[in-house]
C-alpha cells in the first residue's frame, strides 16, 4: 500500500506554517510499513485543489488531506474531495450536535456557518474531534481510502491517533518498528566502515546511519507483522552493532547525551564542577538541563578572562604567561580550580578558540583543550574542529559532555 499526503492552506505556501502535519503523518504511516510516495502543499483554491486531488487519486491507493475543514468559505477541501469523487455532502447529525454542544459550553452563540463543519461526504465514516468543532471523515471508495484531518495538529494528531491509525493497521499486513542508536567519537563515514560487511548486506532488518551535528544516528529498521516479532529481529543485529561500536555508543532514542550524562551523574550519585572559557556556561547550561541534577552539578565558573580565571580558579599567572590560555597546562589548573572551589568528585573545565578571529598557526581556530581532574586522576585532552563559532561550540560541549560519561563508567568498572 502506498498513500500519498495533501496539505491544504495558503498559509503553508506563503511560509507563514511549518507543514508539521506532514511530517508526523509521514512518520506514523513509515511506521505502519505504508509507503508515502509523495506529499503535496496546495493553496486553499478548489481548482488546483482538484487537479491535485485527481493526480493523488491515480498513483496512491491512501491519500489523507489536512486542512480546510473549518467553517469559513476557503475551507473546501470537503466539497472539492466530495465533488471530484461524485459524492454528495449531507448534514451528519450527530456531529452537529457536537457542535452546539461545543458553543454552549463555551457560552458562545454558534453562527450559521458553523453547520457547515458537520456536512460530510455520504457513505464516510466520521471521525470525532475530540479538540475542536470540524469532523474528519474516512471514505474507502473505489479501492481507494480517503481521509480528512482537521489543519490545527491539535485536532489532526489525536484524531489520527486515535481512528485513522488503528483503521489502517487493522488493513496493512507489516508494520515497521525501528530502534536507533546514538553514536559519539566516530564520524559516519568511520561507522560505515565498520559496519560495511552489515550495510551491504543488509534486508531486513535494515540499518542507516545519519549524521547529526557532532554525532551519528544508527537507525535499525524491521518490517514484519508486529513489534514483538520486529525486536526479536533487531536484537541480534543491535548486539553485534554494539559489539564493534563498544563505548561509542553512548545511548538510544531520541535521549541526548547531556541527558544520558545526567542521568549517570545522579546514578552514581557523582559531583561536578565546570570551568568555561570558550564556551561561556554552555556545558553547565546543557548538564543542568537533567532535572534533579542540584545534587550533582555544583557550581561552574564562566572564566573568559585571564583575570578572571586566576581569581575565581587560582589559575596562575605564570602558566597563563608561559603557556597562554589556551594550553593544557591552563585547562588543568582551571579544572582543579574549579574542584576545589565546589569541593566535587569531579572538575572539568574547557578552553580554547572559538573563532572566527584569534587563531594562530600554532593553536588555530578550533583548538580546544578539555582538563578533567579528579581525586586520583588529571587528564587533558586537545582536541581540534572545525566549522563555525556556533558548531566550534556546541561540538566542544559534546566532546566534554563525552568525557564525564568516560570518566564515570570507566570508573565504576574498574570497582567492579
Ligand atoms: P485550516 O483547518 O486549514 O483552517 O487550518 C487551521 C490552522 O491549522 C492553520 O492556520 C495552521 O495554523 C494549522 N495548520 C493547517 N495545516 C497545517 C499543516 N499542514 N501543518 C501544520 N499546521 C497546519
Ligand atoms: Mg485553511
Amino acid at each position: 500500500m502506498n498513500a500519498e499526503i495533501i496539505a491544504v492552506g495558503t498559509e503553508l505556501l506563503l511560509g507563514e506554517i511549518l507543514n508539521t502535519n506532514a511530517q508526523f503523518l509521514s512518520q506514523n504511516l513509515s511506521n505502519l510499513g505504508i509507503d508515502v510516495y509523495f506529499q503535496t502543499v496546495v493553496g486553499d483554491n478548489p481548482k488546483r485543489l482538484k487537479e491535485t486531488f485527481e493526480t493523488a487519486l491515480t498513483r496512491a491507493d491512501i491519500i489523507i488531506l489536512t486542512g480546510g475543514l473549518g467553517p469559513t468559505k476557503d475551507d473546501l477541501t470537503k466539497e472539492t474531495v466530495a465533488q471530484t469523487m461524485g459524492l454528495t455532502l449531507e448534514l451528519h447529525t450527530e456531529s452537529l450536535q457536537k457542535i452546539k454542544v461545543f458553543f454552549s459550553s463555551i457560552h458562545r452563540e454558534m453562527t450559521i456557518n458553523n453547520e457547515k463543519q458537520a456536512y460530510l461526504p455520504k457513505g464516510c465514516m466520521a471521525l470525532e474531534n475530540h479538540h475542536g468543532t470540524a469532523p474528519g471523515c474516512l471514505i474507502e471508495h473505489q479501492q481507494k481510502v480517503v481521509v480528512m484531518l482537521p489543519g490545527p495538529p491539535q485536532e489532526m494528531k489525536p484524531m489520527f491517533t486515535k481512528y485513522v491509525y488503528p483503521y489502517l493497521r487493522s488493513k496493512g499486513t507489516n508494520i515497521i518498528y525501528s530502534r536507533v542508536l546514538r553514536i559519539f567519537g566516530v564520524g559516519e563515514s568511520a561507522l560505515e566502515e565498520m559496519l560495511s560487511d552489515i550495510m551491504e548486506n543488509q534486508h531486513n532488518p535494515t540499518i542507516a546511519p545519519y549524521a547529526k551535528q557532532g554525532e551519528v544516528a544508527l537507525r535499525i529498521t524491521a518490517k514484519c507483522e508486529s513489534e514483538e516479532t520486529a525486536k526479536k529481529m533487531i536484537a541480534p543485529l543491535e548486539k553485534t552493532i554494539r559489539q564493534r561500536l563498544g563505548f561509542n555508543v553512548y545511548g538510544e532514542g531520541n535521549t541526548p547525551l547531556a541527558e544520558v550524562v545526567g542521568s549517570l551523574l545522579k546514578e552514581k550519585g557523582k559531583t561536578v564542577a565546570v570551568a568555561e572559557s570558550c564556551t561561556g556556561g554552555l556545558l553547565s547550561e546543557q548538564i543542568t538541563r537533567s532535572p534533579g541534577i542540584s545534587k550533582c552539578f555544583i557550581t561552574g565558573a564562566i572564566t573568559y578572562s585571564n583575570e578572571s580565571k586566576i581569581k575565581l580558579l587560582n589559575v596562575s599567572p605564570q602558566t597563563l604567561d608561559k603557556y597562554g590560555a589556551v594550553s593544557e597546562q591552563t585547562a588543568l589548573e582551571m579544572a582543579e580550580g574549579v574542584k576545589r572551589l565546589g569541593g566535587t568528585d569531579i572538575g572539568i573545565s574547557i578552553t580554547g578558540i572559538a573563532g572566527p578571529d584569534g587563531g594562530t598557526q600554532e593553536k588555530p581556530v578550533g583548538c580546544i583543550y578539555i582538563g578533567v581532574v579528579t581525586n586520583d586522576k588529571s587528564t587533558c585532552k586537545k582536541i581540534n574542529l572545525v566549522g563555525d563559532r556556533l558548531k566550534i561550540r556546541n561540538m566542544t560541549a559534546m566532546h566534554a559532555l563525552d568525557m564525564i560519561r568516560h570518566l564515570i563508567v570507566e570508573h565504576v568498572s574498574e570497582k567492579k
